[in-house]
């Protein structure tokens, strides 16, 4: 497959998915659950997304699978169980050790898991009685930055998939704080 297939490939699943999202952020089926529900839900979901972004400051810069291995302690390689996986609770609970061997785990994942969800949140306050469409694509989009930001001041790069990420999503979706769709609708 060349690579202008490919590309329009990807555009036209990034169009299907976009509209998907869209009827599933029907404003009239949000409306019906209190606003502030939301807010708890998108801090919640912004602490998981913000275990995730971890992986991704860590795994990506090596060149190591985001999706394998699940969570482990990069010291004694102890593979992390679900339990002891939640978001801003673990960290505190095993005050920055790691359940097995007791070394240090970074105050890094404590910080990136509480500075998700809090953007998370705020997007939702910010754009949430708007779209929650809208709100989510800024939270993805900050997601993303964070993840650079990390990798960045850490080693003085941005991974390449940053810059694909940012022109697929640019050519396909237009981001204007008014509303966000996809492109052409
Ligand atoms: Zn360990």
């Amino acid at each position: 497959m060349t690579h202008e297939l490919m590309t329009a490939d990807c555009g036209a699943k990034i169009v299907a998915a976009a509209n998907v999202v869209s009827n599933i952020f029907d404003p009239e089926v949000w409306s019906r659950v209190p606003f502030h529900f939301w807010s708890l839900a998108f801090f919640v979901f912004g602490c998981n997304i913000g275990s995730f972004l971890n992986v991704c400051i860590h795994r990506m810069p090596l060149g190591q699978s985001i999706a394998s291995p699940p969570s482990h302690c990069p010291h004694c390689k102890y593979s992390i169980p679900w339990y002891l996986n939640i978001p801003l609770v673990t960290w505190l609970w095993l005050r920055g050790k790691c359940k097995n061997c007791g070394a240090p785990i970074s105050g890094r994942y404590f910080l990136v898991e509480l500075m998700t969800g809090l953007i998370f949140l705020g997007c939702w306050n910010k754009f949430g009685r708007e779209s929650a469409w809208l709100a989510l694509v800024y939270c993805l989009f900050l997601a993303g930055l964070i993840v650079a930001t990390f990798i960045d001041a850490e080693h003085f790069i941005i991974p390449d998939e940053f810059d694909r990420i940012r022109r697929h999503v640019g050519d396909h979706v237009d981001i204007t704080p008014q509303q966000a769709r996809p492109r052409g609708s």
